[in-house]
């Protein structure tokens, strides 16, 4: 690599965000960072500006942006400091920015990175709520551009890993039968039904293999995350959802599958640590190290595979209902799932509610095509309402 890439991460303060800084920090003659940005933790904001000195931090609002802009001025770092979304879509698409990691957690997302990707960017896309949400329309807006979209999932990029280099005339073309989408099981795999009900919000985000934000874990532990990676694939890789299998693999050793018809089936194996699909991405189509430790396949000694449990994760089913439902189906599983993952996070309700809500949302509100973003948007205002609604209802 000749010049060095100026470098966005839109949530750096997060697992992705920082495990991002990491991998940069170990290519300083390749990479840059250019902007950073923040919602909440803005102590943690302004130590990763003192050790970055990016051009621009963004930050929730003015308040804030005062705060820590006085403070940088104290500490000599010449960092500028916007704010709100404005100053998420500016950093997002500005001419001298690079790379954009998208890792802002949920539907707050949607619109910094579809500037990303406006601004024809390379973008890194963590942030999997925004494909969920908008697909069809995330989509278009890439072939419209010169953007480069690469999976951070460790999931997708593991499929992209092991698809052919151009499958753009579809993967019936290129011989591929199935997706395969590995899951850990996340923390209540093999936890007694009726113990479900009481498990609490630290058990939850106490993910076996992962460490990761807490809206992820508790989707995790409710395999929703692996219906909104369902629905992810499908976008990213042009599959209709007959063709992404879900297969329980609780070591998270292998990534995820691709099954050819000639009987191949590659599969993309690692440690489970987020930074190498993120230095995959940032170097590709080159490789550069990510800092995670060679794979001891002799230490691991076995990978077991097993069928996920309907009745121990209906999220499963819901998303896939929703997949094939389409139009703004997806949008409303998504809105609803945010919804129900705080007030779980909050205490408000039990773990085996989150299904429950999101299931009587989607029966409330029929799917309509999402023809463009306000279509979207108005689904997810919609999916929130009722959700909140059916919060209040329980609450009385
Ligand atoms: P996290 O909660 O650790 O971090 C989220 C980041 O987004 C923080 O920097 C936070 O300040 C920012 N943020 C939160 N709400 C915001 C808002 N309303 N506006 C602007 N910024 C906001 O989350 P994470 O685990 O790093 O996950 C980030 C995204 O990456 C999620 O969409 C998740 O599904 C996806 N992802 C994460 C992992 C992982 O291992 N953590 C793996 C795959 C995909
Ligand atoms: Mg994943």
């Amino acid at each position: 690599m000749s010049e060095i890439l100026q470098v966005t991460v839109l949530g750096a303060t997060g697992s992705i965000g920082l495990s991002t800084l990491d991998v940069v920090s170990r290519h300083p003659e390749c990479y840059q960072i250019f902007a950073l940005t923040a919602f909440s933790r803005i102590a943690e904001l302004r130590e990763l500006c003192r050790l970055h000195r990016p051009r621009y931090a963004v930050v929730a609002d003015s308040c804030q942006a005062r705060d820590l802009q006085g403070r940088l001025s104290d500490d000599g770092v010449h960092t500028r400091v916007l704010v709100g979304e404005g100053g998420l879509s500016e950093v997002a698409a500005h001419p001298e920015t690079d790379v954009v990691m998208a890792a802002i957690v949920g539907a707050a997302g949607l619109r910094p990175t579809l500037s990303a990707v406006q601004a024809n960017k390379r973008v890194l896309l963590a942030n999997k709520e925004a494909l969920v949400m908008s697909g069809g329309l995330f989509m278009q807006a890439l072939r419209d551009s010169t953007a480069v979209l690469l999976p951070i999932d460790s999931e997708h990029n593991a499929i992209f890993q092991c698809l052919p280099g151009d499958y753009s005339a579809g993967l019936a073309n290129v011989g591929v039968r199935r997706i395969l989408l590995t899951a850990s099981g996340g923390p209540f795999r093999e936890l007694p039904l009726e113990q479900l009900a009481a498990v609490t919000a630290e058990q939850a985000c106490a993910h076996p293999n992962w460490s990761m934000g807490r809206k992820i874990s508790v989707d995790s532990a409710s395999m929703m995350n692996k219906g909104l990676e369902l629905i992810e694939a499908c976008w990213l890789f042009d599959a209709r959802p007959d063709q992404v299998e879900v297969v329980i693999h609780p070591q998270s050793v292998i990534h995820s599958m691709v099954d050819y018809v000639d009987g191949s089936v590659l599969a993309q194996l690692g440690n489970p640590d987020m930074r190498t699909p993120i230095a995959h991405a940032l170097a590709w189509p080159e490789r550069i190290d990510s800092g995670v430790s060679a794979l001891d396949l002799l230490q691991i000694g076995r990978l077991d595979f097993q069928a996920p449990d309907q009745q121990r994760f209906p999220c499963l089913r819901i998303a896939r209902q929703a997949a094939q439902d389409g139009g703004t189906a997806p949008a409303m599983l998504n809105a609803a799932n945010e919804v129900a993952v705080d007030a779980f996070l909050n205490g408000r309700i039990r773990f085996i509610e989150i299904a429950s809500i999101i299931e009587d949302v989607l029966d409330l509100e029929a799917s309509v095509p999402a023809r463009c973003l306000a279509d979207v948007l108005a689904a997810d205002a919609q999916a929130r309402m009722l959700a909140s609604r059916w919060l209040h209802r329980r609450d009385r």
